[in-house]
């Protein structure tokens, strides 16, 4: 079942389109990650789901209803914020009961209890946020927006004022609070190491559009532009041309040689990039690389490296001295064809 479904969103401040026409749908009980640059469009269009933003064209559905002329209150969406935005004056426990004023007293009592058993701060019930770490505080953020039991959970940016290593503890515990709980959820962050630990599906967006939608590991692996494969993770993205295309293949000319790759949609002539990730290539005799730099990083070495005059990125077992060659092999299955322009 769809639980959140956007169609055709759109948004604009003066000149500036901050959302184009964006479609998109949430499976319940699923977490979908919104990733993409600063600027591109994300908060504006979680605040339009939660109706604090009013959309120019488009509608917004919760779990098979139109809420797009609803107010905020209406909508029985759940926001957690990077600033935790915890009420200063209440305790902990009040804090989490807040959305649940209308609830028996019993009742919420009991469902606070359970949430704040469920984010491990059962203990803290009677402290003020002042008294709490930036890590309790995001639990307690968590506990007060999931008490009413929302139809969708939206967290804009919920690890990004926290320090590294709480960040990576907090994102597995949240994974899993989150799968226990089936809360379907979008999940605001421009951290694509989180996006692609965390997500159920990924949407990336640029430039206010929605440019890739799909399984995490599809989009990784099988970006459809190159801004998509830039955007999740290091890519090498050389330009070619299209010589000819036959069965399903492309013969590809770069700087100078000649590369056959699958392609479903490359004709003749056409502009493109030759895109493979660095930690695909290995070690063998296809291509000599010109060593420019080296970077150790613990279980490999980053080296940057030239070929024909293009930029190269590689990951390698062994040091590599700056000035030496090195011959490397794409294996083919890993080189892919994506288009110079992506045709919106
Ligand atoms: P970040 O990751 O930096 O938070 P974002 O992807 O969430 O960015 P938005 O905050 O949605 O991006 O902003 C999208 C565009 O809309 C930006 O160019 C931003 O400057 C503009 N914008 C957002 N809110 C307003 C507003 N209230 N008035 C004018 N312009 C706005």
């Amino acid at each position: 079942m769809i639980a959140l479904a956007l169609m055709g969103l759109g948004k604009r401040f003066g000149s500036v389109v901050a959302v184009d026409n964006l479609t998109l749908e949430v499976e319940q009980g699923t977490l979908t990650a919104l990733i993409g640059p600063s600027g591109c469009g994300k908060t504006t269009t979680l605040r339009m789901i939660a109706g604090l933003e009013m959309p120019d064209s488009g509608r917004v559905w919760l779990r098979g209803r139109d809420v797009s002329g609803l107010p905020p209150e209406k909508r029985a969406v759940g926001l957690v914020f990077q600033n935790y935005a915890l009420f200063p004056h209440l305790s902990v426990a009040r804090n989490v009961a807040y959305g649940m004023r209308s609830w028996p007293r019993r009742v919420r009592t009991q469902r606070t209890a359970e949430l704040l058993d469920l984010v491990g701060l059962p203990e803290h019930a009677q402290r003020r946020p002042h008294q709490l770490s930036q890590g309790q505080k995001q639990r307690v953020a968590l506990a007060r927006a999931l008490a009413p039991q929302p139809n969708v959970l939206l967290m804009d940016e919920p690890l990004a004022a926290l320090d590294a290593a709480l960040r990576l503890s907090l994102r597995s515990e949240l994974r899993s609070m989150l799968r226990q709980l089936g809360v379907t959820t979008l999940y605001i962050t421009h951290d694509q190491a989180e996006a692609l630990a965390l997500a159920d599906r990924l949407a990336v967006m640029h430039s206010g559009r929605l440019e890739q939608e799909g399984l995490p590991h599809n989009v990784y692996l099988h970006p459809k532009t190159p801004f998509v494969a830039s955007f999740l993770g290091r890519a090498n993205l050389w330009p070619g041309n299209v010589v000819t295309t036959k069965d399903g293949r492309a013969t590809v000319e770069v700087a100078g040689k000649a590369f056959t790759v699958p392609t479903r949609t490359a004709q003749d002539g056409d502009e493109v990039y030759l895109f493979f990730r660095p930690e695909d290539v290995v070690e063998g005799d296809e291509l000599s690389l010109r060593v420019v730099e080296v970077e150790f990083q613990g279980v490999r070495w980053e080296v940057h490296a030239e070929w024909n005059g293009l930029h190269t990125l590689v990951y390698l077992s062994e040091h590599a001295d700056p000035g030496t060659s090195v011959g490397i092999t794409i294996p083919k299955d890993r080189v892919h064809l994506l288009p110079k322009e992506y045709p919106h």
